[in-house]
């Protein structure tokens, strides 16, 4: 295992009603704005009972951060934090509105001149409001890690800081179920496909984080088809445990010491800020295709995921690999979710394009190794045609 230095600071309420908790965890002094989206939390009950929790705190509110949050949306929410002397940020909604308050809580106070710089040029984050979260939709681990996916004019960017992690998360598993399909199949396969970054590349002995992947790999295997059935998908033991798993598939714990690849995200951000294809949906398309075109670089932990996640132990090693390949493909199918750019209606004239952006944006050397230039993108792109 490589070293490494572990923080995880967001302290976490977990469990139905746990909203209530935020009375206790804003200071009574805090002047704090309440970030949220398109108004999901309006019709489900999320919004009345933060505005009980929050009924001797000063507060305001800015909504209408939409998916893949633009930076000229978070913009708008300028003005409000300084007309109001806000302190303190409440994300109340599903990824983009966490990552979104991120950009916010930076760009608040940020000293130079244009805060995409924050983005686009990695310029440092040297202080950032502080941010407290109720998470409605399990998928990106974004409530309690440093990361932020930010859109500009056709550009989808990350950028990571300490300083934006939240200080407390609320994962009340019931806010969850006014979910659409959809979105509770985006945000399984999402954390599936974060789980896998972290897990599927060379083996450096980290036998604790990949028995924590394997742990989360399982139970979203387990769990995600019954989110989706008639039978199981109000039971809250069910969301519970996406939730949960969610979280821990990217809150620094499983990543810890060992190798990372994130290419299919990279490679599915330019899907996403191209053809507005959901974040989950081009994840599905972009891994089994990185596995395939990746698979002698990967082949030690490609054998042992075949056999301790699909019990796959016969045969020679190619038909195992291309056996477990082909289970995950299936695992995203039972999961309604597309795993080709023809699913997308998307063909081979899409694929100068996608390479040209990644190029723009720097990602010419992705993977665990850096081994994933431009060329074996175009060829990963080719496989997922
Ligand atoms: P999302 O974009 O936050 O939300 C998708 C939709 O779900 C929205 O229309 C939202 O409606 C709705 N929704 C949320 N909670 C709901 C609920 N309880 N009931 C009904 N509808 C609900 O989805 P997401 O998958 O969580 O976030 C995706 C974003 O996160 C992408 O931009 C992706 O790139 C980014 N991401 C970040 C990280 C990270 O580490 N920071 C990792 C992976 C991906 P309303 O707007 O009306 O609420
Ligand atoms: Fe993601």
């Amino acid at each position: 295992m490589f070293n490494f230095s572990f923080e995880n600071s967001t302290h976490i309420h977990f469990g139905e009603g746990q909203i209530a908790a935020i009375t206790d965890a804003i200071p009574k002094s805090a002047r704090i704005l309440v970030t949220y989206g398109g108004g999901s939390i309006k019709s489900n009950g999320v919004y009345d009972q933060v505005a009980t929790a929050l009924r001797d705190h000063t507060w305001f509110e800015f909504s209408g951060i939409e998916p893949n949050p633009s930076y000229d949306t978070l913009m708008k929410s300028m003005k409000l934090i300084r007309v109001h002397n806000i302190d303190y940020l409440l994300a109340v909604g599903g990824g983009s509105v966490v990552d979104g308050t991120k950009f916010i809580a930076a760009a608040a106070l940020y000293e130079g001149d244009d805060p995409w710089d924050l983005v686009a040029k990695q310029q440092p984050i040297t202080a950032a409001l502080p941010i407290g979260c109720v998470l409605t939709l399990p998928a990106t681990g974004s409530e309690s890690n440093t990361g932020a996916v930010i859109t500009r004019d056709g550009n989808k960017l990350a950028f990571l800081n300490p300083l934006v992690r939240p200080v407390f998360a609320v994962l009340d598993p019931a806010v969850t179920l006014s979910l659409s399909d959809r979105q509770i199949s985006n945000g399984v396969v999402d954390a599936f496909v974060h789980t896998m970054e972290q897990y599927l590349t060379y083996d450096v002995n980290g036998k604790v984080q990949d028995r924590f992947a394997e742990g989360l790999l399982l139970t979203l295997i387990e769990e995600g088809p019954k989110a989706l059935a008639d039978a199981t998908k109000h039971d809250l033991a069910v969301r519970g445990n996406i939730m949960w798993a969610a979280t821990m598939a990217l809150n620094g714990l499983i990543g810890a010491g060992v190798p990372q690849d994130w290419t299919t995200h990279m490679i599915g951000h330019e899907l996403t800020a191209s053809y507005g294809i959901d974040h989950a949906r081009t994840l599905s398309i972009v891994l089994p295709a990185v596995m395939k075109v990746c698979s002698d670089a990967k082949r030690e932990k490609l054998l042992q995921y075949a056999s301790r996640i699909w019990q796959l132990n016969e045969g020679d090693d190619a038909s195992r690999i291309a056996r477990a390949i082909a289970l995950t493909e299936d695992f995203f199918t039972t999961m309604q979710v597309p795993t080709r750019l023809s699913h997308v209606e998307l063909a081979d004239d899409a694929i100068d394009g996608l390479v040209n952006q990644l190029a723009a944006h720097g990602m010419v050397k992705l993977g665990e190794k850096g081994a994933v230039t431009l060329d074996v993108s175009r060829e990963i792109l080719v496989a997922a045609l």
